[in-house]
């Protein structure tokens, strides 16, 4: 097997094309240069897949996403390489002449046309998976924009499935790639250099590779044994949870988060999070503290959510298989944006009644204020 120099080098880290027809496995690591873990996993991968006893339908392909970056153990040159993924900005990569400005446009040049061969090779559907791990440690998760059949996949993975934080950043990888019509998620594999990372992504690899259908899993011991290793990894946190709010700071509020909370932590009413130049933060009711900044500098102190029951999953699954978020557009202040489908223009005034959770039941999670009016959006299903 390739060395790992050797793989950081080049965009395509490996590809397996099975003896039938079948599904696609698209799978990005290190989209941010100091998180190789993704690739290590991958390379395991491809090591077993060569032993040449599983047997593969369609295609499974992996890139290393800022390869440039990759090479030098940092996490960009110039730009965050998982936030230039929006229409405007891939339309004007598109166009002719269009000349790269610094190291990521010429990375998302690459990676766009790398993964667009990939979808037009597709003989069947395609999943995206993107790689990462972060700086704090902690257990593994994933996170994915909320449409039906995400997540009808990522309840494969016996971790926490993180709804509603996808929506909280603009331009990532796999938010533009669902809209073309993949499903798509993100694993967090853990802290960057614990070794136990690259298990936990090469476990989600290889239950990937039998959700999306190129391996017969229950027989194959990586499956059954990357599902443990998850599962015990999960511990005692709950397995599928939705952010409520995002708790934006500017570097004036000299925000510090209380110590000990790992990237994924419940938290009881009135317990104390955080403090700033206005004072306490506490908890407003039982719920879970998620991604809490400790180190370097950011615009969000922490992401507020809770646990979400079976219930409440059945019950928005169903309310979204009517359409019934039809019936939003019939409130005061609430209208079907003309220029989008889907997404909603609404008076402030009107989330006092009705709160954005009543949104959120529906798959409405994108939020952001536009002038005086908020816009209410939700993905392509
Ligand atoms: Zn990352």
């Amino acid at each position: 097997m390739a060395p790992t120099s050797f793989i950081l080098d080049r965009r395509e880290v490996g590809r397996w094309v099975g003896v039938a027809p079948g599904p696609t496995l698209v799978a990005v690591a290190g989209v941010h240069g100091n998180e190789p873990a993704g690739l290590e996993a991958a390379r395991r991968v491809f090591a077993r897949l060569e032993r040449g006893d599983v047997t593969v339908r369609g295609e499974l392909v992996v890139f290393a996403g800022n390869v440039g970056s990759l090479r030098r153990g940092i996490r960009y040159e110039t730009k965050d390489l998982n936030r230039l993924w929006n229409e405007g900005r891939v339309a004007a990569l598109r166009m002719p002449g269009y000349t790269a400005a610094d190291a990521e446009d010429r990375e998302q040049v690459e990676l766009l046309g790398a993964i667009e061969a990939a979808i037009e090779r597709a003989r069947g559907p395609v999943t995206l998976a993107d790689l990462h791990t972060s700086s704090a440690t902690g257990v593994p998760f994933v996170l994915f924009g909320d449409t039906l059949a995400q997540r009808r996949f990522v309840g494969a993975f016996p971790i926490p499935v993180i709804i509603g934080l996808e929506e909280q950043v603009d331009g990532v990888l796999t938010e533009y790639w669902t809209r073309r019509g993949c499903v798509t998620f993100t694993a967090e594999g853990g802290q960057h250099d614990d070794p136990g990372s690259v298990d936990s992504l090469e476990a989600v690899l290889w239950l990937a590779l039998h959700e999306a259908g190129l391996i017969d899993g229950a027989a194959l011991p990586e499956v059954r044994d990357g599902h443990a290793r998850l599962d015990a990894r999960r511990g005692d946190l709950p397995r599928v949870l939705e952010v409520l709010s995002r708790r934006a700071i500017t570097a004036e509020d000299t925000f510090q988060m209380e110590p000990g909370f790992r990237n994924i932590e419940r938290a009881r009413a009135g317990q104390l999070l955080a403090r700033d130049r206005r004072g306490e933060i506490v908890a407003p009711h039982d719920g879970v503290v998620i991604l809490p900044l400790y180190q370097g500098l950011g615009s969000d102190g922490f992401f507020w959510g809770r646990e979400v029951s079976e219930t409440r999953m059945r019950a928005s699954w169903v309310l979204r298989r009517l359409g019934a978020d039809r019936l939003l557009a019939l409130l005061p202040g609430v209208a079907r944006d003309p220029l989008r489908e889907t997404r909603f223009v609404v008076d402030p005034q009107t989330t006092r009644m009705v709160p954005l959770e009543v949104f959120h039941l529906f798959g409405y999670r994108r939020v952001r204020e536009r002038g005086d009016t908020l816009t209410i959006e939700r993905q392509v299903d």
